[in-house]
């Protein structure tokens, strides 16, 4: 490269990132994304980094292998554009999904790809190590309740290593357990081209605590042969619309106040 074209380019570099940086203090409508930002632009900003953390994991005959990551991703991104709006001093910034969990009560239905407690307990450390030499702060946000010892786990040793981490997951008062009303709501309100409604089956909707000695032993296939725990039935995008209104306010409420329980999480 030439001398004049290379200092031409660094100009225009400049210019961008000086006008990027402007952006974030216009209360942007999008969120800043990890993967788009180039490592300039991070420089001096320790920004909250915000890593929705999913699973690939069966969802009966009705629903994407990815729901719980498409919906820890959705709430991120709509948890971030709150806090931004709200907030336009602090930076948040939403990294790429972890599409993988701990999913071993799939196991058996073809597509579940489960990495298992230990495994993704290690990732997460690592991540949190890593990213913590110049992330501020971070934040895991779970779709998947497989994934709970190990963000307990690992968010706990990452703040006795005195890194500021900390997770919460998306929760839904009353819902179903898996693949039932509330996520095929959820789905159908936020990507209803991938639910198979011709498919939609109602499953076992008896108590958890009911279910699992037998869901202990066997997995989900031991008392649902379809998959489901709970009854898609019933489900609607504008219930959906309720349900992940909910979510994302609670994370808010519960990022804003930043106050972690002894396994990282947050009240
Ligand atoms: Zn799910």
């Amino acid at each position: 490269m030439s001398k004049s074209v290379e200092s031409r380019v660094s100009v225009g570099r400049t210019t961008d990132a000086r006008q990027l940086n402007s952006a974030y203090h216009r209360r942007v409508a999008f969120p800043s994304e990890l993967g788009n930002s180039t490592s300039r632009q991070l420089s001096d900003t320790s920004p909250t980094l915000i890593v929705p953390v999913g699973s690939t994991e069966q969802h009966g005959p009705h629903l994407p292998l990815d729901t719980d990551t498409r919906i820890a991703g959705a709430v991120a991104r709509a948890v971030i554009e709150r806090l931004t709006a709200a907030d336009g001093d602090t930076r948040w910034l939403l990294a790429p999904p972890i599409c993988y969990g701990a999913s071993g009560e799939h196991e058996g239905f073809p597509g579940t790809v489960s990495v298992g407690t230990p495994a993704l307990r290690l990732w997460l450390v690592e991540y949190g190590r890593s990213a913590a030499n110049w992330a501020s702060r971070l934040v895991f946000l779970n779709g998947h309740g497989g994934n709970v010892e190990a963000l307990a786990a690992a968010t706990a040793l990452l703040r006795y290593e005195n890194r500021d981490a900390a997770w919460l997951s998306c929760l839904a008062a009353g819902g179903d357990a898996h693949a039932g009303h509330t996520e095929t709501s959820v789905l159908l309100h936020l990507s209803p081209e991938v639910v198979s409604t011709e498919h939609v089956l109602p499953g076992n909707s008896a108590p958890l605590a009911e279910l699992m000695p037998q869901l202990r032993a066997g997995g989900v296939a031991a008392v649902s042969e379809v998959g489901i725990l709970g009854d898609p039935t019933t489900a609607t995008a504008a219930a959906g619309a309720r349900i992940f209104a909910d979510m994302v306010d609670d994370c808010v409420e519960r990022i804003t106040r930043w106050t972690a329980n002894r396994d990282g999480m947050l009240t």
